[in-house]
C-alpha cells in the first residue's frame, strides 16, 4: 500500500514540535514525513530581540535542523516555499520543485506587519528573523563606529526608535538600553549623544497588560534613559526619520535607526492558497485543521484560534505554537490509522514573562505578578523548557540561559 505522505512546513516552534511529535507516533513503513525549511537552521524567534540588540550572539538563538529531527524517519528539505495548490495537494518551492502531500501542515511563522503606512518597508528594521536580527546589530554597531569617523553627522545619527511598545517593542527597547552605554564606551562616544525614544500608538505601553507591571517596567527603562512617546502614532518613515502624529499635531524625529516592532501578520503564503483568512491567518477547527482545505493543518502565527471566554483570539505566541504542534502531530497519526476522533486543541496558558533586559522582566506566572529577579529567573527558565522540549537535556545545556541572578 502507497504510504501517506505529511509534508511540514516550518522548522519554527510549531513545525519542529508537529515533526518531534510525528516522528515519536509514525513508524518508517507508515507515513513518508518531509519537513521544509527556508533555512538549515531552527531559531528561537523569542530571543531575537537579543540578537538585534547585540546582547546575544546569533549562534546562541539557531540549532542545525538535522540535530532536532530523527533523520531516518524525517525527510530534511532546505528550501524556501513559495505556493500551495490545495487543489492538487502540491506545495510549490522556490526551484519550481513540487511535493506532494496527503497532510500539509503549514506552520510558517510571522512577517512584520507594517498597516502600509508610508516607507516602513523601504526604510524600517524589523525583527523577523536571524538575518534581519544580525542586520539591525550590524547597523547599530557600524553607526557606533562610524560617529567618531565625521566632520559633519547626519542629524539623528545617534537616534535609535523603535516603533510599538508591545512585548516585543519593550524586550527589545530594553536590550538597548544595556547595550548603547557599552557601545558608548567600545567607540568613545558620550552616553548623552545617543537618544532611545519608544513610540506607542495606544494610550499606554504594553495595553491590556497588568497596569502595576507597566508601571514598573516604564520606569525601569526610562531610568536607563529610554525616552517614551505614549498615544504617539507613527504615520511614515522616511530616509531621515519617522513622522508621528499626536492629538491632531505631526512631528519629524530625525533617526537613521528606526527599528519596526509594532504588530505581526502571518505568512503571505497563506493569501496565496486562497484559504479564507485575516491577515493571513486561518482560522482553524478545534482539531487545527483549515477549513475547505482536504488534509491542511495549521499551527502557529499562521492560525487563528478563538478564546471562548473572551471570544477574542489568543494572541500568536511560541507558548501556543508549541502546544498545537503535538494536537496536529497527534491528530494526523490518527487519521493516518483510520481513526476518526481528533483531539481538540485547547491551549494551557501559564502567563506571560516580558524581559527587560538580562537582570530584569515582568510577568504573571500561574496568576501571579512577578517583577525584578524572580521574573527574569522565570523568563530563563520559560526559555530553558522551550529548548528542553525542542531537544532535550542535550539541547539545554548546549545553548541554555544558566545565568540566573
Ligand atoms: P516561527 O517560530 O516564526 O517559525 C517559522 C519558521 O518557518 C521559521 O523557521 C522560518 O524560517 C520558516 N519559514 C518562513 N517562511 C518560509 C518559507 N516561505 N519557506 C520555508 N520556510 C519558511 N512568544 C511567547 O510565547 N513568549 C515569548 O517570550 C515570546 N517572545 C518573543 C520575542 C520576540 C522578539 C518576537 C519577535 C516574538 C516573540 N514571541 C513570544 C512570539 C513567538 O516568537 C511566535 O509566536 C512564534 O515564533 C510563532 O511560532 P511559529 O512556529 O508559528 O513561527
Ligand atoms: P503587538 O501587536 O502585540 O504590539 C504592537 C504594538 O505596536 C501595540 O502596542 C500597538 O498599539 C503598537 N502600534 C501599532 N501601530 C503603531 C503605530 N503606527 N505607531 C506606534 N505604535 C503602534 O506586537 P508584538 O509586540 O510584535 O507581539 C507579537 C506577538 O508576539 C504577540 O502575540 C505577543 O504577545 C508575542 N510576544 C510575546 C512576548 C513575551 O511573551 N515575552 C515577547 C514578544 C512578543
Amino acid at each position: 500500500m502507497k504510504k501517506p505522505k505529511v509534508v511540514v512546513l516550518g522548522a519554527g516552534y510549531g513545525g519542529i514540535m508537529t515533526t518531534i511529535h510525528l516522528q515519536k507516533q509514525l513508524g518508517v513503513n507508515e507515513a513518508e514525513i518531509t519537513l521544509i525549511n527556508k533555512n538549515d537552521y531552527h531559531y528561537e524567534t523569542t530571543w531575537l530581540h537579543e540578537v538585534s540588540a547585540g546582547t546575544l550572539h546569533h549562534d546562541r538563538a539557531r540549532v542545525s535542523v538535522t540535530d532536532l529531527i530523527n533523520k531516518n524517519k524525517v525527510t530534511f528539505m532546505k528550501n524556501t516555499v513559495t505556493d500551495i495548490n490545495i487543489e492538487q495537494k502540491k506545495v510549490i518551492l522556490k526551484n519550481n520543485q513540487e511535493i506532494e502531500y496527503d497532510y500539509l501542515v503549514i506552520a510558517l511563522g510571522y512577517e512584520s506587519e507594517t498597516f502600509g503606512i508610508k516607507g516602513l518597508k523601504e526604510h524600517a528594521f524589523s525583527i523577523s528573523n536571524i538575518n534581519t536580527a544580525r542586520q539591525i546589530r550590524e547597523h547599530l554597531d557600524y553607526t557606533f563606529a562610524t560617529y567618531n569617523n565625521l566632520e559633519e553627522r547626519p542629524e539623528g545619527m545617534m537616534t535609535i526608535i523603535v516603533g510599538g511598545a508591545g512585548f516585543t517593542g519593550i524586550e527589545f527597547v530594553a536590550e538597548i538600553a544595556n547595550r548603547v552605554p557599552k557601545l558608548c564606551k567600545e567607540f568613545d562616544i558620550p552616553r548623552d549623544t545617543v537618544r532611545i525614544i519608544c513610540v506607542e500608538a495606544a494610550p499606554t505601553a504594553l495595553p491590556g497588560f497588568d497596569p502595576q507591571l507597566i508601571e514598573y517596567a516604564v520606569t525601569q527603562l526610562e531610568r536607563k534613559g529610554v525616552e517614551f512617546k505614549i498615544g504617539t502614532m507613527i504615520k511614515e518613515c522616511t530616509p531621515e526619520g519617522i513622522i508621528v502624529s499626536k492629538d491632531d499635531q505631526t512631528e519629524e524625529i530625525k533617526s537613521q535607526t528606526v527599528v519596526w516592532a509594532a504588530g505581526v501578520r502571518g505568512s503571505h503564503i497563506i493569501e496565496k492558497t486562497g484559504i479564507e483568512n485575516n491577515r493571513c491567518r486561518v482560522k482553524v477547527g478545534p482539531d487545527l485543521r483549515a477549513p475547505g482545505a482536504e488534509g491542511v493543518f495549521i499551527v502557529g502565527d499562521c492560525s487563528l484560534v478563538i478564546n471562548d471566554e473572551t471570544d477574542k483570539p489568543y494572541p500568536p505566541t511560541a507558548q501556543v505554537a508549541m502546544q498545537q504542534g503535538p494536537v496536529a502531530a497527534k491528530n494526523i497519526t490518527t487519521l493516518i490509522k483510520g481513526g476518526t476522533d481528533l483531539q481538540t486543541f485547547k491551549p494551557d496558558l501559564k502567563g506571560t514573562v516580558c524581559s527587560l533586559g538580562h537582570d530584569d522582566a515582568i510577568g504573571v506566572v500561574f496568576g501571579r505578578k512577578l517583577f525584578g529577579t524572580s521574573a527574569s529567573a522565570m523568563k530563563k527558565v520559560v526559555d530553558n523548557r522551550a529548548l528542553f522540549l525542542e531537544g532535550g537535556p542535550g539541547l539545554l545545556l548546549k545553548k541554555g540561559k544558566f545565568n540566573f541572578f
